[in-house]
């Protein structure tokens, strides 16, 4: 039979109410067979999510401040699910050994890592379903990286030893044995290494969404849930900022070849959005997929006659930024002039020697920095069976009187990226939305 692995999120798993909706999911598929469970959110707007509760204990028990109080209040949460959910386990003995070994570490990482342990335990209480700590699976080197073929086999041996378990999100361990966590959001992260490790069909991702939206909703009126989308497409979304998952979650399952289902906790009759290396072709026939932006760009415009015969320009305007240590983003170019697109805090008290490097090393015409823009990159796989994609994109941007200062096409026709100003960003990603989506 083929095995799902589900990964709750924090609001997914916030009381008690919301463990039944996590119980009722699991057992609704049989091929759910693992479940990785975040630690529990925050249950209305003014809550406390568990583990900044647990940041801030850590940090005040190596101050020597009082932690009890705050520590009691994490404690209160796990109490009140056990109690609400009529879990007989000795959870009592879980929180005391927690509260005792708060300031044992230097780093915080044991002490945050106990919200997805004890949501665990709980959880696996609850379902009746084995429990494996990642501490014993997920491994990291001495640089705190991951070591993912270690992982890979120690996870897949013990979750071999499993018919059902339960595996905590957001950490393992580091060779030494101490407790490790990934960056914030890093239960994601968990979720695609154990589906990898299980040879998954399907990694689930259960969260309070509905999926991925095809722009931001902040800025477009409900806009619509993409139902499928590319992991090429989805990575050059949450590139410029597409907020979806943990940005290194899609990575070991993208490897294997696994598709990542995103779900509603709370709307499970939803299909939600499936990522997947060869989306459906009849699942919709939208020229676009998706729309995402980011603000505060610049652009370094060299101008040169006859560069395009020069061997070596670009090489050297390259150097000039590598030496400064400044990264780039894109690098649209014409015949006598090439643009280098930075992230304007890359630039942050480098720009008179930036400009002064590429003069000594190019001996250009003109070097001149365009500051406060926008680039907004349009998304779908789409595009390169629909002629007039560009056209349509453009007609809108005029007709919104939005000026395009810079124009990239990546080689894959998978994605146009537009630079426009600062001011005129929202603008622009609603016009490029109507233009495509009808309503
Ligand atoms: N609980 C961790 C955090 O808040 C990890 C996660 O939820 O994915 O960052």
């Amino acid at each position: 039979m083929e095995v799902k692995v589900a990964k709750f999120g924090g609001s997914s798993l916030a009381d008690a109410s919301q463990f039944v909706k996590v119980r009722d999911i699991l057992l609704a598929d049989p091929q759910r067979r693992y479940a990785i469970p975040s630690a529990p959110g925050k249950r209305h707007a003014r809550d406390k999510k568990i583990t900044d509760m647990l940041y801030a204990c850590h940090k005040a028990a190596r101050a020597g401040e009082p932690s009890d109080d705050l520590f009691d209040e994490v404690a209160a949460r796990y109490i009140r699910i056990a109690q609400d959910l009529r879990l007989t386990l000795d959870l009592q003995g879980e929180l005391d050994t927690i509260r005792r070994n708060l300031a044992a570490y230097e780093a915080p990482d044991y002490a945050a890592s106990r919200g997805e342990y004890l949501s665990g335990i709980l959880l696996s209480a609850y379902l009746g379903w084995g429990f494996v700590d990642p501490a014993q699976g997920i491994f990291f080197d001495s640089r705190g990286w991951l070591d993912a073929e270690r992982t890979q086999q120690a996870l897949s041996a013990l979750l071999r030893g499993h018919g059902h378990a339960v595996i905590p999100g957001f950490y393992g361990a580091t060779p030494d044995g101490a407790v490790h966590t990934f960056s914030r959001g890093g239960s994601d992260i968990t979720g695609a290494i154990v589906a990898r490790a299980a040879q998954a069909a399907l990694y689930e991702n259960w969260t309070d969404v509905s999926g991925c939206l095809m722009a931001d909703p902040r800025i477009v009126d409900n806009p619509l849930v993409i139902n499928q989308i590319s992991y090429r497409e989805l990575r050059e979304l949450s590139y410029m900022g597409a907020t979806v998952l943990h940005e290194d979650a899609l990575f070991p399952v993208r490897k294997a070849g696994i598709p990542t289902n995103i779900r509603n906790t709370n709307a499970p009759q939803v299909p939600g959005t499936l990522i997947s290396y060869h989306p459906d072709p009849c699942a919709d026939d939208r020229v676009i997929t998706g729309i995402a932006g980011r603000k505060d760009f610049c652009v370094i415009a060299i101008e040169k006659t006859m560069m395009n015969a020069e061997l070596g320009f670009g090489r050297r305007v390259l150097q000039a930024l590598e030496e400064l240590g400044i990264s780039f983003e894109h690098l649209p170019t014409g015949i006598d002039t090439m643009c280098v697109v930075c992230n304007q805090q890359a630039l942050a008290g480098k720009r008179a020697r930036l400009v002064r490097r590429i003069y000594e090393l190019t001996e250009p015409d003109t070097v001149e920095i365009h500051s406060e823009m926008a680039l907004i990159a349009t998304v779908g796989r789409g595009m390169v069976r629909s002629p007039g994609t560009s056209a349509r994109l453009f007609s809108a941007l005029s007709e919104a009187q939005v000026n395009v200062r810079m124009i990239d096409q990546g080689s894959s026709e998978l994605n146009i990226i537009v630079g426009v100003d600062n001011a005129d960003f929202e603008r622009a990603v609603r016009a490029i939305y109507a233009a495509f989506v009808t309503p």
